[in-house]
């Protein structure tokens, strides 16, 4: 499992990333906003934190890889 950002719901807030404990959420500027990413999939523990934290929805757990990350 890993989370899924939708880029259209996401305000670049930060709160996923203040609640990924191992650091794996970040946030990247894309254009003059802030959105969320996942830069390092591989050390994600899938734990699930990120995704009832975020106020706006924009968090889904899901199976697949997310299509930005090459398998
Ligand atoms: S908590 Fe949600 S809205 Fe806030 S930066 Fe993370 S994904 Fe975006
Ligand atoms: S599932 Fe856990 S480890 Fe993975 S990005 Fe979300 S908070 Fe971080």
């Amino acid at each position: 499992m890993l989370p899924h950002i939708d880029l259209d719901r996401c305000t670049g807030c930060g709160w996923c990333v203040a609640v990924c404990r191992p650091h794996v959420l970040s946030l990247q500027a894309q254009g003059w906003l802030k959105r969320a990413v996942l830069h390092d999939a591989a050390g994600c523990t899938a734990c699930g934190k990120c995704e009832p934290r975020c106020p706006h929805g924009a968090i889904q757990m899901l199976a697949e890889p997310p299509i930005s990350i090459k398998p």
